[in-house]
This record gives C-alpha cells, structure tokens and sequence, in this order.
C-alpha cells in the first residue's frame, strides 16, 4: 500500500501562499494514496534563527520573545486559521521565555527546547490547514512519536529503537500525522535537536521507519540543481542522482538536504524527492541507489562548496619511513571530537581539513608534540560531483586549467578517494568564482545531453 513522507522545509511552511500550496498538496495526497500521507515540517522561515538569537542575547530576548509571538499570530491570520491553533503554543512559549529571562546564554537542553517552539507552532498549523479543508490531520512532536536520540543537545543522532517505535506510533495512523522536524527527544524525556537544517533528516529517518515508498522533500527549488543557485542563478536542477552523489553534495553544502538526510534512505532503498512547493509540476530531483539508467552519458552533475574551512598541516621529518604517524596524527583529532574532511599527504607532511574548529587549539597543543604545525583558515571547498568524474581522464587537467586561467590558487587536491566527488580547497574569497568559472566550463549550464541510444 503506496504512503509517501512529505517534509515542507521553512520556505514553504513560512510564506502565505506556499503554506496554502504544500497544505493542498498534502490534502491531495491523502485523497489519492491508500495510506495517508505523513507530513513532516520545520518552522516558518527565520523563525529558528530568531530562536538561537534569542538563546545567545539575553538583552535583547524581550523584544525577541514578542517577536515569535507576533509572527505566528501574523502568520495564523494570514493564512486564514486565526491564531486558535497556536494559541496554547504560544502562552507555553510565554511561560517558558519568561521562566528562562533572567539566565545568561542559554544553552544544552534547554536551548533545544526553546528551538522546539518554532517546529511545534508549525506542526500546529499545517494541521489545522489540513482540517481547516476536511482532511484528518493531527500534529504530533517526534519524541511523542517515538523519534529518541543520545544527548547531543544540538546535534543529536537517533537512537536505532527510534525505527520500532515511530513505526508502532505513526504507522497504524488513518489521519495525517504532522510530524515536527527537527527535534527528538532522549530517553528520559528531554527534547533534542537534530543539527540545523535537521527536518530533512527528520523526514528520511520517519521515511525509512515507516518503509515509506518514497521521502519528498518539498522546497523552493525545482530539485537538486546543478549549484547553489544564490552562486550560480543560472542552476539547473538535476533529474537524476545516486545516494552517492547527493550525499556528497549535500555535505559539502549543498543546503538543500542536510547531510545525513540520505543515509536511512539509502539502508531501506527509498527514493528521495526533492520537488518545488510554488511549482509542484516541474519534475524536480530524484535520488536512489543508481545514478540514472544504465546507458545514461557519464557527466559532472553538480559543483558544491562549502567555506569556513580551515587547513591544519603537520610537517615531521621524523615521518619519513616511519609507521605509526599517521595513526598518531588521526588519534589526536578523533580524541578532541575534530571531523577531518579532505587529507593530502608528502612524504614529510600531512594536511587536513576541518570545518569545526572550535576544539582546535587543544588539539594543537599535542599536534606541536608530534610535528610542526600550521593553520590556515579562511579556506573554501569544492567538490565536482557526479559518478565516475573523478576516474575520467582529463577532467582534473580541465578543472584546473581552468582555475589556473583566472589565477584561482589550488591548496589541496582530493580525486579518486571517493568514485563520485573530485574536489579540492581554495581561498574562501575564490570560491564563488571558482564555482562558476566550472559551472559553465564543464557545461552544467546546457541542457543535459539526451540518453545515448544503440545504434539501429
Ligand atoms: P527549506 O526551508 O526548504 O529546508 P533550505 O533553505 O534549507 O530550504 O534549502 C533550500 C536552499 O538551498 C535553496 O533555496 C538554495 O538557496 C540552497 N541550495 C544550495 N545548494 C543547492 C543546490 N545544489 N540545489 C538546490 N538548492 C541549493
Ligand atoms: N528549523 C530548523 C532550522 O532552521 C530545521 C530545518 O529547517 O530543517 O535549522
Ligand atoms: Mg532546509
């Protein structure tokens, strides 16, 4: 029996008419599909940005505090609701804004719950929304639902009993359940929040409880497209993609999907969506295990980049014929929670990159004990995505030729780890540039070449 996840991020739940437009589809669904639809949503857009302030100005919350009130009852009577389903919502906000006035930064657990507000109000709404046009709906906080996560507060990760229980608690439902994204809950009971941008991940990891048939994530764009589209405004979605790719781009910055979104879609071989609120007829992106059908052209498909990347290369002599150095380097940054992305080695040296730098400078204390060490921020990178582009002779001559044209330094050169992504690091200030320089000299602003076809 087909049931489809459908998650509206802040762009579509937070602006007036595309809120009617993801409600409307939504109520279509549930009128076309043997098993209802079930709904996932962020806050309205902003609304989490306006939460963390909040959280980290303590002179300026009371004005905060009244502006989240204010845009949800805007909001609610600009879509025609009335503030009726926020309005329990919002005297709890009240109570809790007051409740945690006097503290300094707020922070922890109970941060996270002040971020919860924003996806609570929007659960509340997009039901209403649905029952305002005669379709059961019922709003639903993902802890509630059986969404436990370990106590990362701010980057939590679901716990695996998470599956049997949202799938115990959403999946008998005969009304659309409206999921809040974005939040868990731990064992005992405190709310968690999933990372930022964290609803799509929400949606994959319902999705994949529930065996959906497919996770849709409804935004504003026409998919997955071939760059950031605020870079390169001439962008193209892209029809096709592989979990590989999508997990590629989307971790290396590609907003549109938060980075662990595909990982419990790719465990249960669910296809992943990704389709335009305002424009619910362009075909927008699909993404499953394959990267399109077997006889498709090979091709770069999409350029992400991702700045505030900061390098840190430790140089020994004493590496050279040495075993065990690489092993020391590595334990040193696993121990102070520092993820490595790109790495490059000489025989003298080795350079990594970072993008969270915040428990760096322990980290350096015992780096400086096992070599020289430099750090360099104020770095970008980029990554050429599409499978098989790093293993195609020529292309890297051809990326940076092009580069090298335009005076666009290379610093780090990552090909073939990966069969998906070739990418590389440059100065944060050359990024854009260098985006799209490659945007349109690898083609990515033409139509995509028809299928090959066998000769007749
Ligand atoms: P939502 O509120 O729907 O979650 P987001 O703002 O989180 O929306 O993600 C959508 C935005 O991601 C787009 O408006 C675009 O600015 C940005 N983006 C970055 N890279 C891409 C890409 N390759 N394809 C589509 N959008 C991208
Ligand atoms: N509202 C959250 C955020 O802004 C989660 C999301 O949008 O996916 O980060
Ligand atoms: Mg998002």
């Amino acid at each position: 029996m087909r049931r489809v996840v459908m998650k509206f991020g802040g762009t579509s739940v937070g602006v007036a008419a595309n809120f009617a437009h993801a409600v409307a589809l939504a109520a279509d669904r549930a009128a076309r599909d043997e098993r209802p639809p079930i709904v996932v949503v962020s806050a309205l857009t902003g609304v989490t940005n306006l939460l963390v302030e909040w959280c980290a100005l303590p002179s300026r919350r009371e004005a905060l505090a009244a502006r989240f009130v204010s845009r949800h009852e805007e909001f609610a009577a600009a879509t025609g609701l009335g503030p009726g389903p926020v309005e329990s919502l919002l005297s709890r906000w009240r109570e809790a804004a007051a409740a945690l006035a006097g503290e300094a930064a707020v922070h922890g657990a109970a941060r996270d719950g002040v971020l919860a507000f924003g996806e609570r109000c929007a659960a509340a709404l997009f039901a209403a929304g649905l029952a305002a046009r005669g379709v059961a709906a019922r709003a639903i906080v993902a802890g509630d639902a059986g969404l436990v996560t370990d106590e990362r507060f701010g980057a939590a990760h679901p716990l695996p009993e998470s599956a049997a229980r949202l799938a115990s608690a959403l999946g008998p439902l005969r009304e659309v359940a409206v999921v809040t994204g974005f939040l868990g809950v731990t064992l005992d009971g405190r709310t968690t929040t999933l990372g930022r941008g964290g609803s799509d991940f929400s949606a994959a990891i319902v999705g994949a409880a529930v065996g959906a048939d497919e996770i849709q994530i409804w935004t504003d764009t026409s998919g997955l497209l071939s760059a950031d589209p605020r870079v390169v405004p001439e962008a193209r979605p892209v029809p096709r993609l592989s979990f590989a790719e999508a997990s590629e781009l989307a971790y290396f910055g590609a907003k549109v999907l938060h980075p662990k979104t595909l990982q419990p879609a790719m465990e249960r071989g669910i296809p992943v969506r990704v389709l335009n609120t305002a424009r619910p007829d362009d075909p927008g992106s699909v993404i499953t295990a394959a990267a399109g059908p077997a006889d498709a052209p090979w091709r770069v498909k999409s350029i992400a980049s991702r700045s505030g990347v900061t390098a840190v290369t430790i140089v020994s002599t004493r590496m050279l014929a040495a075993h065990g150095f690489l092993a020391r380097v590595f334990e040193v940054f696993g121990r102070h929670h520092l993820v490595v992305d790109l790495v490059t080695t000489s025989e003298v040296s080795i350079s990594v990159t970072l993008d969270d730098v915040a428990r760096l400078d322990e980290a350096l204390a015992e780096l400086e004990g096992i070599g020289r060490v430099e750090v360099r921020g104020g770095l970008a990178i980029v990554a050429v995505v599409g499978e098989g582009a790093p293993e195609r002779i020529g292309l890297a001559g051809h990326v940076f030729t092009l580069l090298g044209g335009v005076g666009i330094g290379v610093e780090m050169i990552s090909q073939g780890a990966s069969r998906v992504n070739l990418s590389f690091v440059v100065r944060e200030a050359d990024s854009d540039r260098a985006v799209r320089l490659l945007h349109r000299g690898l083609g990515l602003d033409a139509e995509a070449p028809a299928p090959a076809r066998a000769a007749n």
